[in-house]
């Protein structure tokens, strides 16, 4: 069977979705083929169930790119409060959770629906189950998923990164890439929990749930949020955010103020106060939850209890040098850094300067968000530019002559 369109649309995800709505308003012909055997499966697991689907403060320092200048236009074009209205057109109760990030009150279901239900209205068509073999360009653009034979003059990639495998996450936007000779900048996980080396380990992974509030950074860049131990390293917002950065442009450690803008030691250093192991512990339970600051001193008694001893450990609390062994991968990592080189499509259209017609939008693009709904505006934003453009192009037409 061979169906024809003025668009077709690898990915029924974030991306994928809003680009095919912008593209079928406009009165285009669209096709959305999706592996998976329905749309938005990481919509409907994302923000814990009730999607961050933006952020009120999105800026484009919220996104990591080998060229941060990038992500400029598509996010000036689409921002926050484009999506915003068509939450509200759809009535979908959300709330402000903390530094502007929007959640559902309801579900991540709400925001599929509102996708599913705009995709209809543009009569855009959405094949599920359908895996294709082959991409071939002629003339225009030849999709091969076995049963069905799409062909179209433009092609979306909007197949997502590698992150989450188990719900159908796929290197296949990357191999169209390169089959079409466009350059892949290095992927890595992104917004993944560290793991502890050996050592570390044995020091702290007994302290599994213990949370604080921290600064974590790398390089120049710094996150102040919560952290948490897990049985394997750390995790919790501040670690996650600075996990995208470690070993990116750097060897530098991941560095944690484990007591920001407090002065554990102050109290030790009071006229007459007791200086030994035990007024330590007190003063560092003030700072720290209290098997962290147990375990803490244990670690790091010091030799003795001079000023020059206590000006080393009030340094050492907030200048704490990790070097994870790794991370926990692609089957923990909420996103893929790295990708499709932006040096390879027009920031405004998304289009491959390579190739006329192909264009790669959302995650499987070196744009990556920070936590808190920045990818997600990333993926409205790209589909909305690559939508638009599609929608603006004169068809091609076809000679036979
Ligand atoms: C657990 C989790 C929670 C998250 N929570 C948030 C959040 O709250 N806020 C936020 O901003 N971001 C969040 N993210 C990140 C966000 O989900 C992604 O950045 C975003 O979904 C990317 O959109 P996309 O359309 O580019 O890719 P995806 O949403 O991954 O969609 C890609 C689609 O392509 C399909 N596909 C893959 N290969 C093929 C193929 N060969 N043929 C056809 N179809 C294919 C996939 O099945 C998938 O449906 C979260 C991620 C995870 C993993």
């Amino acid at each position: 069977m061979n169906q024809a369109f003025d668009v077709v649309i690898l990915g029924a995800g974030a991306a994928g979705l809003m680009c095919a709505i912008e593209a079928g308003r406009r009165g285009k012909r669209v096709a959305v083929v999706e592996r998976a055997e329905r749309a938005g499966k990481k919509i409907l697991i994302s923000g814990g169930g009730r999607c961050n689907f933006t952020n009120l403060h999105c800026t484009p320092e919220n996104f990591l790119s080998s060229n941060p200048h990038f992500c400029k236009s598509a996010l000036a074009r689409y921002g926050p409060a484009d999506f915003l209205a068509l939450v509200e057109k759809y009535k979908i109760p959300y709330h402000e959770k903390t530094l502007g990030q929007l959640f559902c009150d309801r579900s991540a279901q709400d925001i599929l629906h509102l996708l599913e239900e705009e995709c209809r209205l543009a009569g855009v068509r959405i094949f599920v189950n359908t895996r294709v073999k082959q991409v071939r360009h002629n003339a225009g653009f030849e999709i091969d998923a076995g049963n069905v034979m799409f062909s179209a003059p433009a092609l979306v990639v909007a197949t997502g990164g590698l992150s989450i495998p188990k719900i159908g996450a796929t290197a296949f936007g990357y191999e169209l890439a390169e089959q079409f000779g466009l350059a892949i900048r290095q992927c890595r996980p992104g917004l993944v929990p560290l793991v502890f080396d050996s050592e570390n380990q044995q020091r702290y992974c007994d302290l599994a749930g213990v949370s604080a509030e921290v600064v974590t950074s790398c390089g120049a860049q710094r996150f102040p949020e919560m952290m948490l131990f897990t049985h394997r390293g750390l995790s919790g917002p501040a670690i996650l955010q600075i996990s995208s950065y470690w070993k990116w442009k750097t060897d530098d450690p991941v560095v944690i103020d484990l007591a920001p803008e407090q002065a554990w030691t102050s109290a030790l250093r009071a006229p007459r106060a007791r200086r030994d192991l035990q007024a330590a512990r007190s003063a560092l339970r003030k700072v720290l939850p209290v098997r962290l600051a147990d375990r803490w001193i244990e670690q790091q008694t010091p030799r003795d209890w001079s000023n020059r001893s206590l000006d080393a450990r009030e340094a050492g609390i907030h200048r704490w040098e990790v070097n994870p062994a790794g991370t926990e991968g692609y089957q923990k990592a909420e996103v893929t850094a790295g990708g499709v080189d932006t040096g390879e499509l027009s920031s405004k259209t998304m289009e491959s300067r390579k190739l006329h017609g192909l264009f790669f939008i959302g995650e499987v693009v070196d744009v990556t968000g920070h936590l808190g709904g920045f990818n997600f505006q990333w993926a409205w934003a790209s589909g909305v530019c690559a939508g638009q453009a599609i929608a603006d192009t004169p068809p091609i037409v076809v000679r036979s002559d």
